[in-house]
């Protein structure tokens, strides 16, 4: 439950600052934050100004104007993102947009002037701004912010209940790692560390994550995630260990390890006539390993599974070597019976590419597209076209990163039929995953 009054004192130790070159602005946004009891407010009329304030003090959220005749909220992600990467902010503060919002009809431009449309007078095809940029752009800049590590919130009114929301994620963002500190944390991890883990299976482990048919609740997956406990430094993110596991070359050992768990998984189910598909992901690099699908094959035929069962998700984390190559690779890999999805897609600079020149079975969408659906209108037209060339390409169709469960019917009836999230199961470890999905299945049975 969300409440959205402000507990006394909650925000207190927040430090808040404003950017907005109108006055009249600056003292709506102390008024309201006052009022929520967040002390002091600084407002800052300038960008230059917000890089001199940041050098010398801490700050968690910058409060920024969206307005016509000024830049600066759009620019702020930028200058975040540089004072970062040049050592200046170790912290991040989160940026909160406001600004005032307008309709207008589609209009065109007929020499020079804004024309509005008279052939198009439902409101449903009003064009939404804020402070003079539409919603939509501002949602699409958000999105790429966030991608870039910089945390953008939308407020549609700088009331008290939006605000105090956004207040309280950015309290607890604070209390959490900053992410785009992970990897300096970890940058003292030795190599050999990594090789031992991997060479050993010393702190390695492999976790399972279903995927269901939205509408059913039934499993019709899975997907197997590795895990790594260091000793020292407890558990280490796939974000931190892949750059580094790619990076030593071990990365078809590390997919040997997984797929072999997987396949000690598939025949754990096997025994209860279970028949689900499992993922392993795999980069571009360790699909086009020579023999790789024959490999695979005989791995499978050994163990008396059939081919069908095991699914190849293909990361980007690792560019693809050579296209034709790997589209060769691919190809035998599908010809063999193993089915092969498009992992991430939407992100990568590449993803366009790779769906256009190679063939897959399915393509999974990004959770940061699926995390955004119910609030960003840019989202949901994302999902939908994705889902209409799924559609169009005949491939099947998995939304990842599902975290809320009021979401589920609105990706439904965007086309997602399949996905996968914390809102539905979290990555279990094998015991917990088999009993899970033996319970499901029973259930479904009865
Ligand atoms: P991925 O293949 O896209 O895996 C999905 C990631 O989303 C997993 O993160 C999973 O734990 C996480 N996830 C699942 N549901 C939710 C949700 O509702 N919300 C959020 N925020 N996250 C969710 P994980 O395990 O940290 O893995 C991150 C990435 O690391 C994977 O992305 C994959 O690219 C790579 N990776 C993980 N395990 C392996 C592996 O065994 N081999 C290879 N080659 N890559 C792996
Ligand atoms: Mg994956
Ligand atoms: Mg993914």
């Amino acid at each position: 439950m969300i409440l959205h009054t402000a507990v006394p004192n909650e925000f207190k130790a927040l430090g808040v600052i404003t950017l907005t070159a109108d006055a009249a602005c600056a003292h709506r946004f102390a008024n309201v934050l006052n009022y929520l009891g967040v002390t002091p407010q600084t407002n800052i009329s300038s960008l230059s100004v917000v890089e001199h304030y940041l050098i010398d003090n801490p700050v968690d959220v910058i409060v920024c104007e969206i307005h016509p005749e000024c830049d600066a909220g759009l620019m702020l992600p930028s200058l975040l993102k540089r004072l970062h990467e040049d050592g200046t902010l170790e912290q991040v503060p989160s940026i909160f947009w406001t600004g005032e919002i307008t309709m207008s009809a589609p209009a065109r431009l007929v020499d020079g002037e804004r024309l509005f449309d008279q052939a198009v007078p439902s409101h449903h095809f009003w064009i939404k701004y804020m402070g003079g940029v539409t919603v939509s752009a501002l949602e699409s800049h958000a999105r790429l912010a966030r991608a870039a590590g910089i945390h953008v919130e939308i407020l549609r009114e700088v009331g008290a209940q939006e605000l105090v929301d956004a207040l309280r994620a950015a309290v607890l963002t604070r209390a959490k790692n900053d992410p785009m500190r992970h990897m300096e944390t970890f940058d003292s991890l030795a190599e050999d560390e990594v090789i031992n883990a991997l060479t050993t299976g010393e702190g390695l482990r492999f976790v399972f994550q279903p995927q269901f048919e939205l509408l059913s609740r039934r499993v019709v997956g899975a997907e197997a995630l590795v895990r790594w406990k260091h000793p020292h430094f407890g558990e280490i993110p796939p974000s931190v260990l892949m750059p580094l596991v790619n990076r030593l070359g071990l990365d078809l050992l590390l997919f040997s390890l997984v797929e072999m768990w997987t396949l000690r998984v598939m025949l754990a189910l096997k025994r209860e006539n279970i028949w689900i598909p499992i993922a392993v992901n795999a980069s571009a690099k360790t699909i086009c390993t020579p023999q790789f699908a024959d490999r695979l094959a005989a791995r499978m035929h050994q163990a008396g599974l059939p081919t069908r069962l095991l699914k190849i998700e293909l990361t980007e984390d690792v560019p693809e070597p050579d296209e034709l190559y790997l589209s060769a690779s691919l190809t035998a890999i599908r010809a063999k019976g193993f089915q092969v999805s498009l992992d991430d897609f939407g992100t990568g600079a590449a993803t366009m590419n790779l769906l256009a020149n190679l063939s897959f079975d399915e393509m999974k969408i990004d959770g940061s597209f699926v995390r955004d659906v119910g609030r960003h209108s840019s989202s949901r037209k994302v999902i939908g076209g994705i889902a209409n060339w799924a559609e169009l390409l005949n491939l099947s169709l998995v939304a990842e990163g599902i975290e809320d469960e009021s979401t589920i019917p609105l990706l439904h009836r965007l086309g997602c039929r399949v996905g996968q999230g914390y809102a539905l199961a979290r990555p279990m470890e094998i015991d917990a995953f088999l009993s899970f999905i033996t319970q499901k299945e029973v259930s479904q049975q009865s």
